[in-house]
């Protein structure tokens, strides 16, 4: 199984995450298009973000995904989604296994 990165590209991609792959020797290139997936949603961000441990809401019943209010704390959403952002601003470049963007 390959490793990825979650990266930023201020100029290439400003607003967006890229998921790239990491090579054998441990580097990565977020203009590598073969080997990255650009993450436009900010919809797709706590899917994402739970990859590397995040989980989308503080009351731990796992109702929800991050994309819908939770129906057990009443967990808005659009908080989610902005908690998984910041999640993954504090992760960029740490590798975990790809659970399958490229393989
Ligand atoms: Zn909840």
């Amino acid at each position: 199984m390959g490793k990825v990165v979650v990266d930023r590209d201020s100029v290439y991609a400003p607003c967006c995450y890229l998921i790239c792959r990491v090579d054998s020797d441990g580097n990565w290139n977020t203009r590598d298009e073969k080997n990255t997936v650009l993450v436009q949603s900010d919809l797709d961000w706590p899917s994402l973000a739970a990859n590397l441990g995040f989980v989308p809401c503080l009351c731990g019943s796992g109702s929800t995904d991050g994309t819908v209010d939770c129906p057990d704390c009443g967990e808005f959403a659009e908080d989610m989604i902005y908690d998984a952002g910041e999640f993954l601003d504090s992760c960029l470049g740490e590798e975990f296994d790809d659970p399958g963007y490229f393989d």
